[in-house]
């Protein structure tokens, strides 16, 4: 269990083996640090040109970068997201994804409500 003394819930990661990875569908970006792009690299044995023209995307008119997403019988997935519903990097995933659900966005959301999105949070 996961404690951030800043956020009213806590997250059980033993969740996610029975979860359907609701995090890592649908809009939204997964932005990557310069470090996130040097180690998925490297994780893959690829140079950072390569990684970044094959799994990548600019976004916020350019002057971010996120994961790509693949759209899949209609329904928006990260690229690394496998069809078993698994992280394809899990050991190398960016910060962003590591420190979900303790995310700043979602400091002041109804709790009820993030519960129904992530079966992992746990209302303290
Ligand atoms: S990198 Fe992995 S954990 Fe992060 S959104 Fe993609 S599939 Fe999910």
């Amino acid at each position: 269990m996961i404690v951030n003394k800043d956020f009213p819930y806590s997250f059980d990661e033993t969740v996610c083996k029975q979860c359907k990875a609701s995090c890592c569908k649908g809009e939204g970006y997964v932005f990557l640090s310069k470090d996130d792009i040097n180690n998925i690299s490297s994780f893959l044995d690829l140079d950072v040109g390569q990684f970044v023209e094959l799994y990548t995307r600019k976004v916020m008119y350019g002057k971010k970068i996120s994961l790509a997403n693949l759209k899949i019988k209609g329904e928006l997935r990260c690229v690394f997201l496998d069809e078993f519903n698994r992280c394809e990097i899990y050991e190398m995933r960016p910060k962003q994804c590591r420190k979900f659900p303790f995310w700043k966005s979602l400091k002041d959301k109804n709790v009820e409500q993030l519960v129904k999105l992530c079966p992992g949070i746990i209302i303290s």
